[in-house]
């Protein structure tokens, strides 16, 4: 059983006794800020001159400075930039910029499980990873909940790295729902995995698949566009309130048996092997090095996959029949059709 932590096992005043600056004000940068301020900790924003985050961020009365300033304030240097911009960040503007005895904190542990941070002696280098978007994570909050955190500890200098991972975790209120507790290597590796064969990969070209397959069967797109892709979202609600045990529950028998006989057939036992494949590479540092090499030579692999990705036919089907269906919401704001 994995190690627990609840608010009852941390202590606030560990965080609201340190001055804590959170680099980067996107998705998770915003919602850490807001909850930290929120709970009483002592918080100044670190963005870049230009940075289209200032205005957000001064809007809700934080203090902007620049990454090398908020840097020479804080005990707690929070790194919520874009995992590919953090090793740049980080040597250019924090390093040179950081007390002695400060503390570095990720919600994600790709530049320090591949090496592309390597904090000098003295500083405590900790993790608190909400396991949702940003923007779930300022909800939760604000609704007097909590997003579950995964807790880690790379380099606990101090001997109190724990105590203020938990007491961050808190103040964000992560342990309100409750924090697991991992290792940077473990959280990195597993994330990677998880996205790239579940989540985000795998189900994607599941679906792209699914839909392909019915077109060119000569099936009518918006027909496809239902069964392949706008459904998933009702059977993965689900699983998630109750396993796949509930959601097998929930369909029909027809649906319950077809699942059993033809789910094998479609993921056959090459997918776990591919699988595999795709974690080896996670664990090498093949898949990190590849996209590292590719976002500092500007990103051409990148962006012509995005450019591909966006062409597939099923995004004009949708574009059209979401307007059919007006409790589908895309309530964020920031996200433009079309871009990724
Ligand atoms: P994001 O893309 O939403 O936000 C990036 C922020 O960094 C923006 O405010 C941008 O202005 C700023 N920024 C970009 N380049 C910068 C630079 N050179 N100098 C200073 N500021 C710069 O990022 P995100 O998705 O919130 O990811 C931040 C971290 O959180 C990553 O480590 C990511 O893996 C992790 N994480 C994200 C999520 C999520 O929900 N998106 C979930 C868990 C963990
Ligand atoms: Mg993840
Ligand atoms: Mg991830
Ligand atoms: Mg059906
Ligand atoms: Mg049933
Ligand atoms: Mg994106």
């Amino acid at each position: 059983m994995a190690q627990m932590f609840y608010d009852d096992d941390a202590d606030l005043s560990v965080i609201s006794d340190k001055k804590v600056a959170v680099i980067g004000y996107g998705s998770q940068g915003h919602a850490h800020a807001l909850n930290l301020r929120d709970s009483g900790v002592d918080v100044r924003i670190g963005l870049a001159e230009g940075s289209k985050s200032r205005a957000k961020a001064e809007a809700e009365g934080l203090r902007v400075l620049s990454v090398a300033d908020a840097t020479k304030e804080a005990d707690v240097v929070v790194i919520l930039v874009p995992d590919q911009h953090q090793r740049t960040v980080y040597a250019e503007q924090i390093e040179p910029n950081l007390k002695s005895d400060a503390a570095l904190m990720f919600a994600h542990g790709f530049n320090i499980r591949f090496d592309y941070i390597k904090p000098p002696a003295g500083v405590d280098v900790f993790m608190v990873a909400p396991k949702g978007p940003g923007h779930l994570v300022r909800r939760e909050y604000a609704n007097g909940r909590g997003v579950p955190v995964l807790l880690a500890v790379e380099k606990d200098e101090s001997g109190n790295a724990w105590d203020l991972a938990k007491s961050y975790a808190k103040a964000i209120g992560g342990l309100r729902a409750g924090g697991i507790g991992t290792t940077f290597t473990e959280e990195t590796e597993t994330d990677l995995f998880g996205e790239q064969s579940v989540l985000c990969g795998g189900a994607s070209q599941l679906v792209m698949y699914g839909f392909e397959t019915l077109i060119e069967a000569g099936y009518q797109p918006e027909i496809a566009y239902f069964e392949c892709l706008h459904e998933l979202k009702l059977i993965v609600d689900l699983m998630i309130e109750g396993g796949i045990a509930k959601q097998r529950w929930s369909i029909s028998d027809t649906a319950e048996y077809g699942d059993y006989v033809s789910g094998p057939r479609v993921i056959s036992p090459e997918v776990k092997e591919n699988m595999q494949a795709v974690l080896k590479d996670v664990q090498s540092g093949a898949f990190a090095q590849r996209f590292i090499d590719d976002q500092d030579a500007g990103a051409p692999e990148f962006k012509a996959l995005r450019e591909k990705g966006a062409q597939h036919p099923i995004e004009a089907t949708g574009k059209e029949l979401r307007k059919l269906m007006a409790w589908v919401k895309d309530d964020d704001s920031d996200y433009v059709e079309g871009s990724a």
